[in-house]
């Protein structure tokens, strides 16, 4: 029976850390990390997020500010938000929340952000140096699956290691963090043929798919370490991720839980992120 990987515990872990490491630069120093958040519309859900964001903020010591934007806001508006905050001295985070409304193009936004206060990681220059290897601001989920194998001492050097999904944001990253730790990776997606036979063979896998339930408990590796990114959402209060989980915690070593899994590491990472970026503004200044 697989143990688990708690994203409550570790979470908790990494928010304490950062609260410390913020109250003392605050005494030593009377400056704090500020994190700009950028909502377009009025999407229930991403208000939602957005709101659970602003207050993990608060519990660090974390300034943070949301700027609202209407649904019919053009690109050219979104920009202009983007570049206030970029040349904002007292913001080091900027966080533009997806999805943006379908006229605006989330590229041009993207290309307007500062990649140093970009915390999401999203821009072409901090994926750039992800997968070069080289040390940036790299997108909250993926290390946040990373940190929770770092937390609870599981070996990643040499292992075989399947990342289903390749998305910017989640299954590309997280195979290229995977990799810059000496895993043997693989990706898959929805042209990959016969999944249940390259499931069976990962001795690390990470869903990052979006379909509930669809990697089956019996594909699974014996004693493979299962890491479910899947948020799926089965009527107003029931999540459910990528793995059938029950079946899946019977074969695995090792499992996270949706909901308490991989979603609580996110947040607690995009705290890290704006720490990490106000140090190196620090430094500069
Ligand atoms: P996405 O952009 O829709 O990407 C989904 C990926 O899954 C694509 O690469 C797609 O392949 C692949 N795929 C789709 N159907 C498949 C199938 N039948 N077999 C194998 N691969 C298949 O989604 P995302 O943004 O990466 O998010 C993935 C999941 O993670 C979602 O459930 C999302 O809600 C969740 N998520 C969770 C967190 C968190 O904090 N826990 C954060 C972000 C996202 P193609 O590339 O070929 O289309």
């Amino acid at each position: 029976m697989a143990q688990i990987l708690d994203g409550k515990i570790v979470g908790a872990h990494v928010r304490a850390e950062l609260a410390d490491k913020i109250a003392k630069h605050r005494e030593s120093h009377g400056t704090e990390p500020g994190l700009t958040v950028i909502l377009v519309g009025d999407d229930p859900a991403s208000a939602i997020y957005v709101a659970s964001k602003e207050k993990a903020c608060h519990e660090v010591g974390i300034r943070s500010h949301t700027v609202r934007l209407a649904q019919t806001v053009r690109t050219d508006d979104v920009v202009m938000a983007v570049e206030k905050a970029n040349q904002d001295p007292t913001v080091d985070g900027i966080l533009v929340q997806m999805p943006l409304p379908p006229q605006v193009d989330t590229t041009r936004v993207l290309a307007a952000l500062d990649p140093t206060k970009d915390v999401d990681g999203l821009t072409t220059y901090n994926q750039g140096l992800l997968a070069g290897g080289l040390p940036g601001l790299y997108p909250c989920t993926p290390k946040g699956v990373l940190r929770l194998l770092d937390y609870y001492g599981i070996p990643v050097r040499g292992q075989r290691a399947l990342v289903l999904g390749r998305s910017t944001l989640v299954g590309r990253p997280v195979g290229l963090l995977l990799l810059g730790r000496d895993a043997t990776v693989t990706w898959g997606h929805s042209q990959t043929r016969d999944l249940p036979a390259l499931v069976s063979e990962a001795e690390i896998l990470v869903a990052a798919i979006g379909r509930p339930g669809l990697i089956q408990g019996d594909w699974i590796r014996r004693e493979a370490v299962v890491v479910d990114v899947g948020i799926n959402r089965q009527g107003p209060k029931k999540v459910v991720g990528d793995v059938d989980f029950l079946a899946a915690k019977s074969r695995a070593s090792w499992i996270t839980p949706v909901p308490g899994g991989v979603g609580l590491m996110t947040v607690a990472m995009l705290l890290e992120n704006t720490w990490q970026a106000f140090v190196h503004h620090d430094d500069a200044r």
